[in-house]
């Protein structure tokens, strides 16, 4: 099969990632192996490959936004069936014995499993997945659309509600790709009032297209203080520049794996009159459960810029630039 490994981590110019032909992966026990149709390309993909995030598997296919059918089954799978639609994120396995797991953080398990850091993705023909954390998928969403719900989606809705935006509140969001654009649909049809802060001029039409209220730059101040924001830029410098946009008790929530380092910070500029700073750290299998059956019932839109799968180092390098509308797939099977 064909297959992106990432070689040498490093700079995205300096093609970190090269086109390789492979044997398919056989599904050990428990797992289940689907032909990929569509692989949405997501930030960390870019961490992964520019080695931002250490790496963790030598020649690790990137990808965890997988949509395909299943086609092979390990022993014992029986979750799904041969010809079944499934989806393929990014936390692939836990422990289920650490004290996280135990009290229903799986996003914190002490030893996880990623697809696409630790297990191969989906930037290939296939890709195997252990039956628990795959998702069946709503028929709403064709494969272009449902694969950045994958995780562009289930981690945006995490990141809103760390957020802890009160009903009707309202919302600041810091960058405005791939996840925020899914992630203030929620916000949105669940009563709030979003005011978004991105650089690109492309990115804040979307916005105001969505139904934000205001789109300016992230060197602005929003229109009024806020109730809660989200950070989606990986950009530290913006940390203070959001708490600073906060109205008292107001929380930021930093959506992303990875973040340039934060300025100091200043008490009572910054934090007192208790505003809070949170992580948001991958996502438990109920975040992504709830997230599919919300995004089918409002009918969230998705906004895709597609490549074919022999472009992939040009997707990861265009959302490097933030030249992307809304979230880039990968068309493995067109
Ligand atoms: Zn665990
Ligand atoms: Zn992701």
């Amino acid at each position: 099969m064909r297959a992106w490994e990432v070689r040498a981590p490093g700079p995205i110019d300096g093609s970190p990632m090269v086109l390789v032909d492979r044997p398919p992966p056989e599904p050990p026990p428990g797992q289940v192996r689907a032909r990929v149709s569509v692989c949405g390309v997501c930030r960390t993909d870019l961490h992964v490959a520019e080695g931002d995030l250490p790496p963790r598997r030598p020649n690790v296919v990137p990808g965890h936004e997988i949509v395909g059918v299943v086609d092979a089954l390990g022993d014992g799978a029986s979750r799904f069936g041969i010809g079944d639609r499934v989806g393929i994120p990014w936390l692939g396995h836990t422990c289920g014995r650490c004290a996280w797991c135990r009290r229903g953080d799986e996003n914190l398990c002490a030893a996880p499993r990623f697809t696409g850091w630790d297990e191969d993705g989906g930037y290939a023909e296939h890709a195997v997945v252990d039956e628990p954390y795959a998702y069946a998928l709503p028929r709403r969403f064709d494969d272009d659309h449902a694969a950045p719900l994958l995780c562009a989606g289930i981690i945006g809705y995490r990141a809103l509600r760390r957020s802890r935006l009160p009903p009707g509140g309202r919302l600041g969001v810091y960058g405005f790709g791939g996840s925020a654009h899914l992630a203030v649909q929620v916000a949105l049809a669940e009563g709030a009032r979003v005011h978004v802060l991105t650089r690109g001029l492309q990115a804040r039409q979307l916005a105001l297209e969505l139904g934000a209220a205001s789109a300016g730059d992230t060197a602005d101040a929003p229109p009024e203080p806020l109730d809660a924001a989200i950070l989606f830029a990986p950009v530290g410098d913006l940390v203070p520049v959001a708490l600073r946009a906060l109205a008292p008790g107001a929380t930021l929530a930093i959506a992303g794996i990875h973040l340039t380092d934060i300025p100091p910070l200043t008490y009572a500029d910054h934090l007192f009159r208790e505003r809070a700073v949170c992580s948001v750290t991958a996502n438990t299998r109920r975040d992504g459960e709830e997230f599919l059956a919300l995004a089918a019932r409002i009918g969230i839109e998705v906004t895709t810029t597609p490549f074919a799968l022999d472009d992939a180092d040009r997707a990861l390098r265009a959302l490097a630039r933030g030249e992307v509308r809304g979230a880039a797939v990968l068309r493995v099977d067109p």
